[in-house]
């Protein structure tokens, strides 16, 4: 009897098996895909969000004339 050298994979969502082959791999389909994206989107993996700097550059006042 062969061995079975298969790995199981797993959408990352559902749970449900899936196929290295699949088009939304490691995803079950589509759906699944758009769910990992959206925890991704809210999960506050924002790389870039620049503050806003509200302080006004403080003149220098060095001439004192
Ligand atoms: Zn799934």
């Amino acid at each position: 009897m062969p061995r079975n050298r298969q790995i199981k994979l797993r959408c990352p969502i559902c749970k449900k098996p899936t196929k290295a082959t699949d088009p939304d791999f490691p995803f079950c389909s589509d759906r699944c895909r758009l769910i990992d994206l959206g925890k991704w989107a809210s999960g506050g993996y924002v790389i870039s969000s620049p503050v806003a700097d509200a302080e006004e550059a403080v003149p220098d006042t060095e001439d004192s004339q």
